[in-house]
């Protein structure tokens, strides 16, 4: 297994991992991975047929009936211990690989790549921590539970964080004993791949972590809907996981989902308003606006909302946007010039239902812009809730302002969406910033802060943001089975 720093200007023939083997599709199809920050092709990816899935679950099957099962809960966790120091250790490379795959600055990659190793060496601990219950039942004898892993898991991520969404599940999964098929996002596969490889590298036996690649409706959809699978674990947009739902069906697969959001930011007139102004723009800009926990809508107390307005366009100014490879960037690129299209439509939208534009809205020209999806942060004042641009997730470099009256109003404004993901709440009042939260149907709140992830805290939606919670012990559950064992002592 090759552990070198890969550039990732050059372009790799990457290959799937199945049964501990680095494969090629079986039909030999591959696709282009492209660094949306230059449009140069830095890799080609087998395109994995309905073939290569039977392979993975198959692999997958073998190893969950075969070695793994007879690993106890701590080598499982000292496997992942492994696993983390082997990502800390190549920490650099999967955060330039992420970065030139995602067109996200490197030093944000950097982060989110220490993170990616927190979370093994987390789960790596929790393995041996997953206890059952005595229960006292009304027969004579005793009852106990097992949790037991699931089986094979289905784990499918999107582009906006890739590895970061790989470990949110593949860790758990492991530490709980169950085998995995990874699905990374078309666009972005390279760090899935690596961490495929990594798997291998830190002793876990051939299958117990697959890799495979391809689109989400051909490759994407026959894993789900595989009668061999046992679980889904998806993350993506809600509309993909309404079609995982309908897929899973067949099987009764257990599902869990992560979806899509948007988050509203309430800030009131006794909040820390300077604070709130210089943190809050990287809660909506940061990874170009294409995060599920963008705090995509600002609610103002109306006596503020000028000075907030303010406040906010002066500090997104000073976002710099620029070539992810550059330190100092602090927004890069969009994930593709697709994507792109997709926020100026809503940039479009927008000003034709009369919002105003108080800052951005434009694509930056020169260089480097001209080479790649990059667009400036967007700031929409003179909003309604009832505009699309309020209402629908752009997944982009958009936020949108809203004043309000009252504590009441604020909350009804908030949960006046389908999504319930995550939200922040700014004011120096605690009893206020406590009824507003409980008041807020999201899973994920947070008070005068944005931080939304912890890797030992639950994370996950309400409403149509999801179902289950990754992350913390929460996450076990989403991955054990619960057997219920009575034993006769008359
Ligand atoms: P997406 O739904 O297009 O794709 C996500 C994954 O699903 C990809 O791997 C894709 O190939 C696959 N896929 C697509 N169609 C499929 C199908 N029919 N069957 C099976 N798999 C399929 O999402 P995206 O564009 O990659 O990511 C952006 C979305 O993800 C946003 O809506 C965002 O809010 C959401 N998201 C949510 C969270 C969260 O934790 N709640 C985190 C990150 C992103």
């Amino acid at each position: 297994m090759t552990t070198e720093v890969r550039p990732p200007t050059r372009v790799n023939d990457v290959k799937m991992i199945i049964g501990g083997e680095q494969v090629d599709a079986a039909d030999g199809q591959t696709f282009e991975v492209v660094n949306p920050a230059t449009g140069a092709l830095i890799a080609r990816a087998p395109l994995a047929g309905p073939a290569d899935v039977d392979r993975a679950v198959r692999a997958a099957r073998d190893a969950f009936d075969g070695p793994w099962s007879t690993w106890s809960a701590s080598k499982r966790g000292r496997a992942l211990a492994k696993y983390s120091a082997l990502v800390k250790q190549h920490l650099e490379e999967l955060a330039q690989l992420e970065s030139a795959n995602v067109g996200k600055p490197i030093v944000g990659a950097r982060g989110e790549a220490l993170a990616v190793s927190l979370v093994f060496e987390y789960y790596a601990g929790a393995a041996n921590k997953l206890f059952g219950e005595t229960i006292p039942v009304s027969r004579p004898g005793l009852d106990f539970t097992l949790r037991e892993p699931v089986g094979v898991c289905g784990l499918i991520v999107p582009w906006n964080f890739p590895m970061n969404m790989a470990s949110w599940k593949l860790a758990p999964a492991l530490a709980a004993g169950n085998t995995t098929i990874l699905k990374p996002a078309s666009y972005t596969p390279l760090t899935a791949i690596r961490l495929g490889e990594l798997a291998i590298e830190a002793g876990l036996p051939p299958g117990v972590v697959n890799v495979i690649t391809g689109p989400g409706g051909t490759t994407g959809a026959a894993l789900a809907g595989h009668a061999g699978v046992d679980k889904i674990a998806f993350t993506g947009e809600t509309t993909t996981g309404q079609e995982i739902l309908r897929l899973a069906a067949g099987n009764i697969k257990k599902v869990s989902l992560e979806l899509g959001g948007k988050s509203p930011n309430i800030v009131f007139a006794d909040a820390d308003l300077e604070r709130f102004a210089a943190e809050s723009p990287y809660a909506v800009f940061d990874n170009a606006g294409q995060d599920c926990c963008a705090r995509s809508r600002i609610f103002v107390e109306a006596s503020v909302h000028d000075r907030v307005v303010e406040l906010f366009t002066e500090a997104t100014r000073r976002v710099v946007v620029g070539d992810p490879s550059d330190e100092k960037t602090e927004m890069g690129s969009l994930v593709s010039q697709r994507q792109r299209e997709r926020v100026l439509d809503y940039i479009g939208i927008g000003r034709d239902e009369g919002a105003e534009v108080a800052y951005g809205g434009e694509i930056p020209t020169g260089d480097p812009y001209d080479a790649g999806a990059y667009l400036m942060p967007t700031i929409f004042d003179g909003c309604r809730a009832d505009m699309r641009i309020v209402r629908e997730e752009i997944f982009g470099p958009v936020v949108v302002i809203i004043p309000f009256g009252d504590e009441a109003e604020a909350v009804r404004l908030a949960n006046d969406t389908p999504y319930g993901l995550s939200g922040s709440i700014w004011s120096r009042d605690i009893g206020r910033a406590l009824r507003v939260a409980k008041g807020v149907r999201a899973g994920v709140l947070s008070i005068n802060s944005n931080a939304s992830v912890h890797t030992e805290a639950p994370f996950g939606g309400y409403k149509m943001s999801g179902i289950g919670r990754e992350l913390g012990m929460h996450a076990m559950e989403l991955y054990t089975e619960v057997k219920n064992v009575f034993v006769d002592l008359t």
